[in-house]
């Protein structure tokens, strides 16, 4: 019967080293690999065609940060800064238990499979029960157990003991769960959310379970001026004068970065995941993207939870770190802002020897993207057309792991109805009562 699946007469956008395009061409999947890419017409039989005329066909979205038990939190708050939002919303997260956050993540989930994103990374609490959602919708994903002390004014019912304990229990129940879709990743929260000891310990247990660490870093003014205060050096310095940097790790926000900074962040093992939609609603700043583009660092494109940007649409991050960095015109930005949501989104997870590109032998994670519409007729060039017209709406098609999760806007791996009458209803009781922080 030849191969599992054949996509055939699509546009192929590979996202490859030299950025190959390719007209007119079949791509066959077998198992959970791409097999073949050929002419159309020229690669035999498969099981099940899809015909990808009038598409583009791209490598799954990466989104390498989010935090999907904050689903419910969109259109809840207008811009605000981090701090006093973290405190407004530390009331609404104390009152969700497992079951809410369970649901979130499906709901998350379904946002991110009709808008093309495949995999993403997360931290949260409770990612047990966030890894039972990535293992039905199909999805692929990094998970990692937010570990945090009481910060401002937050009281915790964990303790950092448990955090712990649960972190590595969490990492031997699913590291390379979900058939390898999952990686499990530990995630001391940020520097300032963690002490001194707690980030040794979090390394520690990094290293023993080699594990990659998922952390924020230099979000905000006010974070770097308080390192600066408490120990006399950056975020960055502050995490390799304790260790934290020899091991692999990914890094949100990094916007406020010194040159030195980004010298000492630039190693292999390293990568960072840039938000730009959440930075500006956060009123974080603007992150040097184009400096640590220019050195070749791995730089994905992370949504951020919906509390602190509404919308998971990759694609939407991708238009607006386009046109809000200081591009140079051979820096060819919607192209290299377009391998940041694909190729260097799974560089900076550790991922790219298995995703990111379309190239034989790659896991089959793919998107097919619509361009028939007036908001992107004509497409000069598919590039150019992805990263400056295109929405997460777009997307017809999802396939994880030569599976299809979303086909023609259908969901087929869960009952999307129910996923959205549990979040009315839960997000309903848990928003009923008000955040006693009112002052925005
Ligand atoms: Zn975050």
């Amino acid at each position: 019967m030849g191969y599992d699946l054949i996509i055939r007469d699509a546009t192929i956008v590979t996202v490859d080293d030299d950025y190959t395009v390719l007209e007119g061409q079949d791509l066959a999947i077998q198992g959970n690999r791409i097999a073949a890419i050929g002419p159309t017409g020229t690669l035999g039989d498969a099981a099940q065609i899809l015909d990808g005329r009038d598409q583009i066909l791209l490598p799954g979205l990466v989104n390498t940060h989010t935090h999907v038990g904050m689903s419910y939190f969109k259109a809840t708050a207008a811009a605000m800064e981090l701090f006093k939002w973290l405190e407004w919303g530390w009331f609404y997260i104390e009152r969700m238990d497992d079951d809410d956050i369970a649901w979130a993540a499906m709901l998350a989930c379904m946002e991110m499979i009709r808008a093309g994103v495949t995999t993403f990374s997360d931290m949260y609490f409770s990612e047990k029960v966030i890894a039972k959602a990535v293992a039905q919708t199909g999805l692929r994903a990094c998970l990692s157990e937010s570990i945090m002390e009481p910060a401002g004014g937050m009281e915790m019912k964990s303790t950092v003991a448990s955090q712990l304990a649960y972190a590595r229990d969490f990492f031997e129940a699913w590291h390379g769960g979900a058939d390898g879709r999952i990686q499990v990743m530990l995630a001391p929260h940020s520097p300032y959310a963690c002490s001194a000891d707690v980030l040794t310990r979090i390394a520690a247990l990094a290293d023993d379970l080699g594990a990659r660490l998922h952390i924020h870093l230099s979000e905000t003014e006010a974070e770097v001026a308080e390192a600066y205060e408490k120990w006399s050096m950056s975020p960055p310095a502050y995490l390799e004068s304790l260790g934290l940097l020899s091991q692999p790790m990914t890094a949100a926000h990094c916007v406020h970065l010194s040159d030195a900074d980004i010298a000492l962040l630039d190693r292999p093992t390293f990568g960072v995941s840039h938000n730009p939609a959440s930075n500006l609603k956060l009123q974080s700043g603007i992150a040097p993207v184009h400096k640590m583009v220019d050195r070749e660092m791995a730089v994905g494109l992370g949504s951020d939870g919906n509390g602190s940007n509404d919308v998971i649409d990759i694609l939407k991050d991708v238009y607006l770190a386009t046109i809000l960095h200081a591009w140079q015109e051979e820096q060819q930005p919607t192209r290299t802002c377009l391998a940041m949501a694909t190729r260097e989104g799974a560089r900076a997870l550790g991922l790219d020897d298995q995703i990111g590109r379309l190239v034989v032998g790659m896991k089959a994670d793919m998107i097919l993207v619509s361009v028939d519409k007036a908001r992107t007729v004509p497409v000069h060039h598919p590039h150019d057309t992805l990263a400056l017209t295109c929405h997460g709406s777009d997307v017809t098609t999802t396939i994880v792991d030569g599976k299809i999760l979303m086909q023609d806007g259908q969901f087929l791996t869960f009952d999307a109805e129910e996923v959205l009458a549990q979040a009315r209803e839960r997000s309903a009781r848990i928003f009923g009562a008000p955040s006693p922080v009112t002052e925005l």
